[in-house]
């Protein structure tokens, strides 16, 4: 491409800019982790907060933020924590394996880079738990770097804008480029990089909404391909998804004489890889006889079922737990926790249900 034809480009590109930029400057979000005007952004904040954001809404990942800033001001901090208490702080966010990446990240940025965070989005990229999207959110927003940042927000606006038709997955590669080629053309190191990249995020996520775009409000009306179409609501398109199955489990909800409840952690690798949990079978999709889930306790007792069921839906299967009760001696089987200090424990949202349902079923 000429030089001519490149400069063309970044002459139509620039009102566009100006007005995601001036509309970001006035009506972009105000989050913990974002800084406005000259003040450089601190690369641990963006980091620690686009990792929380994955798959989790911004409403839910601000608290955690604040206590994780508090308790590790800094990734050196976070690094010489034990991962443990990164997990338990984490927990309630779901998906452990990013709070067992995100504490590994921070031990390598340690040791291999003197606790400063790399600047650029291919090594980046080659930190633990750091994939391309947060690899370019990071390069774009903490060191002002030329980066595509999509997430599911920008992936909307951008099939919107070209009017792309073809479903979600499959249009993934293109919308990517699509965005990539929303960037200035000749890439000047004066951009506004980072502001651009969160204000196409913000425009996802305040008017160019899921069901309902607000176009009237919208800094790039003018030459959106998908409301001149008037599709602009049905954009993206997804292809049908494959029904999750349902998985089931029964749980040991475990008493002591003292009143004290049998707890364990489960292994480090896999599905809330290193959390907290009542004890419980594998969750498999047939249903558990009594005889084979007896065995499958980790005590032996005199078991109770208790009614109802405890539901909860992971990304790829819905799971159904049954809690039994029983009574035990066994000091040496697991955890033992006062009933009183359950509430103050680090559970995933799974066993917090479990362990609600259980104390209002066994009542
Ligand atoms: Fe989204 Fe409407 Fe803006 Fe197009 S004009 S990007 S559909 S809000």
């Amino acid at each position: 491409m000429g030089k001519g034809t490149t400069l063309d480009r970044r002459k139509l590109q620039a009102p566009r800019h100006d007005r995601l930029l001036a509309w970001y400057d006035r009506y972009g979000r105000d989050l913990p982790w974002r800084v406005r005007g000259a003040e450089r952004p601190d690369p641990y904040r963006v980091w620690l907060s686009e990792i929380m954001l994955q798959q989790t809404t911004v409403a839910t990942v601000g608290p955690y933020f604040r206590a994780f800033l508090q308790r590790w001001p800094t990734v050196a901090d976070m690094a010489a924590a034990p991962v443990e208490a990164v997990l338990d702080a984490w927990a309630g966010l779901g998906y452990y394996a990013r709070a067992r990446n995100m504490h590994r990240c921070a031990q390598v940025i340690c040791r291999d880079f003197a606790g400063d965070f790399p600047d650029d989005e291919a090594r980046l990229r080659q930190l633990p738990g750091i994939g391309p999207y947060t690899a370019a959110a990071v390069a774009a927003i903490a060191f002002g770097q030329r980066a595509s940042v999509v997430d599911g927000n920008v992936e909307r606006v951008v099939a919107r804008l070209f009017a792309v038709e073809t479903p979600l997955p499959a249009a993934k590669a293109h919308l990517r480029d699509l965005a990539a080629g929303l960037l200035p053309a000749d890439s000047p190191t004066d951009f506004r990089y980072g502001d651009f990249a969160q204000a196409m995020m913000d425009l996802g996520a305040t008017v160019c909404l899921p069901r309902a775009p607000r176009c009237d409000l919208c800094p790039l009306r003018q030459g959106c391909a998908g409301r001149s179409a008037g599709i602009a609501d049905t954009l993206p398109r997804q292809a049908a998804k494959a029904p999750r199955p349902t998985r089931r489990g029964v749980a040991f909800w475990i008493e002591r004489s003292d009143g004290a409840i049998l707890l364990r952690r489960r292994p480090p690798r896999g599905l809330l890889g290193g959390m907290l949990e009542l004890p419980s079978t594998d969750w498999r999709e047939t249903d558990w006889p009594p005889a084979e889930a007896r065995t499958a306790a980790p005590v032996r007792a005199d078991w109770r079922p208790l009614p109802g069921i405890v539901r909860h839906t992971f990304t790829h299967f819905h799971l159904e737990l049954v809690v039994w009760a029983g009574s035990a001696t066994d000091n040496n089987a697991g955890l033992w926790v006062r009933r009183e200090e359950l509430d103050g424990l680090a559970l995933p949202t799974l066993m917090r249900k479990a362990v609600a349902h259980a104390l209002v079923a066994d009542n």
